[in-house]
């Protein structure tokens, strides 16, 4: 008979790693506690693949030889504890996928910046090389590339809810941010714990792996004293960056055509492009793909510009140090919109460029309070809204030539949003639709 491998959640990972368990000739059995999508029940549909949802039926489950768990159900779960209690190893779809793939792995993990940093450094590598994947928190799961189509390199975006699930998991060049304050919730509140499961990316790698660790992050600093890193290390400090030219590892790119902008992203650049360098991509390569590089939306985007203010869309920046880099990254007066779910926030590390930079705050959440409390005796103008249309209609009103409106809400989007996507969407939309106003106004007025 053969060995029965259970998915939990069917969502992107966890129906990769049903198909992934499928090709490599298990018995696979999918359960889902809530309701599967569905573009994935098509999807086991035709792999044939066996499935539930809405609970999850333990003998069904109790006879397998493995469970892969989506990043979505904590630890804490009945079911995972069940499992634990009866000996069967629960793993992440990362573990999973990493155990059947023949190719080389860059993972990036971090609290701010994994995603910019995963797709410039598959950008960086894939202009360079043929065959190379993007997976992880990004676009098709890891698992299903190596059911179907298995890449030479993979370029993995990886969050601490995977690297929780991992037993060998062992990437040739790891890339470890930042450490801050993130989803402690699922870490019974303990930073400690957080920090533990972010240098996880780290333990299983050897002396001829490498490993990209951020030098002056106080997280990393506070809690790498107690890791055993066997990785060779390339530590990279504050980004050697004079406005102009980036120096990397005694190279020198010139940024002035890359769209990457502020001192996270000259960092975010630098570990990207120290890890191209190591999978063998050349300066000219790595010059020519920094020039062609596109971020992904709603992280320092710009949208448009309207009577000389730039719109700024950051609705990603759903914690205080992401907001830290963005306003850091201001070169202008700023009318901040900020506000959501608040996660907790302590917003002292802002409090300085908050008082240099920000002229008028525009709060868009349910409640408020905390910011009002926090920001009125700092900034004169502060206003309240909870729709996005009207946190740019009061922003517009503000913003003087020369100044930038930025989203940048430091909180979830829960409270008036479906995602951060749908915000920063909504924002996006509302300020097009005043460019258009605004483009048609002075276009009637030069024909007049
Ligand atoms: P993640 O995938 O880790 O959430 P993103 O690349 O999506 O990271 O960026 C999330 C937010 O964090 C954005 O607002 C972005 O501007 C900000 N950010 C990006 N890189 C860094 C960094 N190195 N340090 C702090 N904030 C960052």
């Amino acid at each position: 008979m053969k060995d029965l491998i259970t998915i939990l959640g069917a969502g992107e990972s966890g129906v990769g790693a049903a198909i992934l368990a499928a090709a490599k000739g298990f018995a696979v059995f999918v359960s889902d506690y809530g309701t599967i999508k569905p573009v994935y029940k098509e999807k086991l549909l035709a792999h044939g693949i066996p499935f539930e949802e809405g609970k999850h039926t333990t003998e069904k489950i109790v006879p397998s030889k493995v469970a892969v768990k989506s990043p979505g159900i904590p630890d804490s779960s009945p079911l995972i504890q069940l499992l634990d209690e009866s000996g069967i190893p629960v793993v992440s779809e990362i573990e999973f996928g990493a155990v059947f793939t023949k190719g080389k792995m860059v993972a990036i993990t971090g609290s701010n910046g994994k995603t910019t940093t995963t797709l410039l450094t598959h950008h960086l590598i894939s202009q360079a090389l043929p065959n190379v994947g993007l997976a992880g928190n990004i676009g098709t799961s890891f698992a299903e590339q190596v059911a179907t189509e298995d890449k030479e390199i993979y370029v993995l975006e990886i969050s601490s809810f995977q690297l929780d699930g991992i037993k060998t998991f062992k990437p040739e060049v790891a890339i470890l941010l930042n450490i801050t304050p993130d989803h402690l919730d699922r870490y019974d509140n303990d930073f400690s714990k957080y920090a533990a499961s972010k240098f996880r990316i780290t333990e299983n790698q050897e002396a001829k792996d490498i490993l990209i660790i951020n030098s002056e992050d106080e997280g990393i600093n506070t809690f790498g004293k107690n890791t055993v890193i066997k990785a060779g290390q390339i530590k990279i400090g504050a980004p050697e960056f004079d406005g102009q030219f980036l120096t990397v590892q005694g190279s020198t790119f010139d940024m002035s055509h890359c769209s990457l902008k502020g001192e996270h992203n000259m960092f975010n650049a630098s570990c990207a492009i120290a890890a191209a360098k190591e999978m063998g991509v050349s300066d000219e390569s790595i010059q020519a793909s920094l020039n062609t590089f596109t971020n992904a939306e709603h992280r320092l985007e710009v949208v448009a510009e309207i009577n000389g203010v730039s719109y700024i869309n950051d609705s990603k920046a759903t914690n205080v140090d992401a907001v830290y880099y963005a306003l850091k990254a201001q070169t202008q007066p700023v009318v901040w919109v900020v506000g959501g779910k608040d996660k907790g926030n302590d917003y002292t590390p802002v409090f300085p460029l908050v008082e240099e930079k920000v002229k008028a705050i525009v709060c868009l959440g349910k409640d408020n309070s905390k910011l009002l409390e926090t920001f009125s005796p700092m900034v004169k103008i502060i206003e309240e809204t909870d729709v996005a249309a009207d946190a740019v209609h009061r922003s517009f009103i503000y913003a003087e030539p020369g100044d930038v409106v930025l989203l940048s809400p430091a909180c979830a989007s829960f409270d008036l949003f479906k995602n951060y996507e749908d915000r920063g969407r909504q924002f996006k939309d509302a300020v097009l639709a005043l460019k258009e106003k605004s483009d048609s106004i002075t276009q009637n007025t030069i024909k007049e």
